[in-house]
């Protein structure tokens, strides 16, 4: 059967959704949203939803324009849960991100100016200023650290539901199971052949993470994107003590604490893939002797899964938004900072899809900076299929079957 539709959006994570949302909002009811497998499989349901807005990789050449979208998607973030009606578990938690070396510090001192010069809160604190607004963190494990009392956190699964439910709450519609095979031009618009119904839009918007490539490069758009895999953990609750996220920029370690009780954390990146079937037990070592190092009480803190994700990157670090020709659209490489962005991205590509122009805030992202001229070589983009097996039905629901360092009896 074919249907008709205004906008078929393919992937169904917090980006495709935020489109979705803002989409239908604005009066484009007739929004169908295409997931390939169930809501959370891809990076959205596996990250650890912490929001900032001091992104350092933003910090050179044109790219500060990444701080301001960030900024603004804290702010939406703040209000989403009232907006929709659904509760997001936003928290202004802060984050704090702490120098354990020489050259850490040298890093944040080098940060320190332009984020202030953007108007963000980075303010200095010494280690003993830590301890005593956080006991729980030993002074001797850091130099000191700069601390947000702006960035948040937010339940990624509570994001997802509270756009899913708005756009059928509004008449639209998300589409599980429904893997998009096939994309081709028409007279109109866009024929698009997914596994239980073809579609024919007028618009077409790829948000598909790290397969994205391969979907606009069947429309002979090369999309150069690094699929980055990234290990997580969560301990079993315990009661929740944590104040801001803590974060050590040198090494990619995160840790913070769901209002649930359960602390999650991630430490460093395992090689570009798209298996995620591997969860490795260094992983898992390096951050029990990180976290350890910094927070010792949590020695007796028990590890109850781990797992991978992928963060889709692009050359230069900076997210792909933007039309790649009138009616097709495209928003990924989003690196590991989509949760944060999801919102005001979302918002801001809604408006270009309706209005048919670009916004100021979204012209440093367009596709049209990489040279679209020749296609991926590269096997590994030739169908870009996340290796998850089926028996996983919910992405976080396996045990590791590492010998985890962090495991007591003690909580
Ligand atoms: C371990 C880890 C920690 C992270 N921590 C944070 C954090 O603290 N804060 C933050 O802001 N960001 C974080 N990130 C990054 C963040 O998770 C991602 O940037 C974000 O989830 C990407 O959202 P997305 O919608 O673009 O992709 P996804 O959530 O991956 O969604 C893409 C969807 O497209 C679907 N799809 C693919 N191909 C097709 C097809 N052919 N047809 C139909 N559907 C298809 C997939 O099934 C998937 O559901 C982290 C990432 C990881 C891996």
């Amino acid at each position: 059967m074919t249907e008709k539709a205004d906008t078929v959006i393919i992937g169904g994570g917090a980006m495709g959704l935020a489109v979705g949302y803002n989409l239908i909002r604005k009066g484009m009811e007739n929004t169908v949203v295409l997931e390939g497998r169930y809501l959370n499989v891809g990076s959205t349901g596996r990250n650890i939803g912490v929001i900032k807005e001091r992104i350092p990789t933003a910090l050179s050449g044109g790219r500060e324009d990444l701080i301001k979208i960030a900024r603004e998607g804290l702010k939406i973030h703040a209000r989403l849960s009232s907006e929709t009606g659904i509760n997001t578990y936003y928290r202004r938690s802060g984050c704090l991100t702490i120098a354990r070396t020489e050259e850490d510090m040298k890093q944040l001192e080098g940060y320190h100016p332009h984020f202030r010069r953007l108007g963000l809160r980075d303010d200095y604190l010494t280690p003993e200023e830590i301890q005593s607004r956080w006991p729980y963190i030993d002074a001797r494990s850091s130099l000191g650290g700069f601390y947000s009392p702006d960035e948040a956190m937010v339940h990624p699964f509570g994001v997802v539901w509270a756009y899913v439910e708005s756009i059928k709450r509004m008449g639209g519609r998300v589409e599980t199971h429904n893997k998009v095979k096939k994309i081709s031009r028409t007279a109109s618009g866009y024929r698009v052949e997914a596994k239980k119904n073809v579609y024919e839009s007028e618009n077409v918007v790829i948000t598909a993470s790290a397969s994205s490539p391969w979907l606009a490069g069947q429309l002979g758009f090369h999309v150069p994107l690094e699929p980055m895999r990234k290990e997580e953990l969560i301990s079993e609750p315990i009661r929740p003590f944590f104040g801001p996220t803590i974060e050590r920029l040198s090494v990619d370690y995160q840790i913070a604490q769901t209002m649930r009780g359960e602390v999650l954390g991630t430490i460093g990146y395992m090689p570009p893939g798209f298996d995620l079937t591997e969860s490795t037990s260094g992983f898992l070592n390096d951050f029990a002797d990180e976290t350890l190092s910094i927070i010792p009480v949590f020695k007796d803190l028990r590890i109850i899964r781990q797992w991978t994700g992928i963060c889709d990157m692009t050359l230069d670090l900076l997210p792909v938004v933007g039309s790649l020709e009138e009616g097709l659209y495209i928003s990924c490489g989003h690196h590991s900072h989509l949760i944060t962005l999801a919102p005001i991205v979302g918002q801001l590509l809604a408006e270009n899809i309706i209005t048919g122009s670009t916004s100021r805030m979204l012209e440093s992202f367009i596709p049209q900076r990489f040279d679209f001229s020749h296609l991926h070589k590269d096997s590994r983009y030739a169908e870009c299929q996340l290796k998850v097996p089926e028996t996983i039905l919910q992405p976080c629901a396996r045990e590791t079957d590492a010998k985890p360092r962090l495991r007591s009896k003690k909580y």
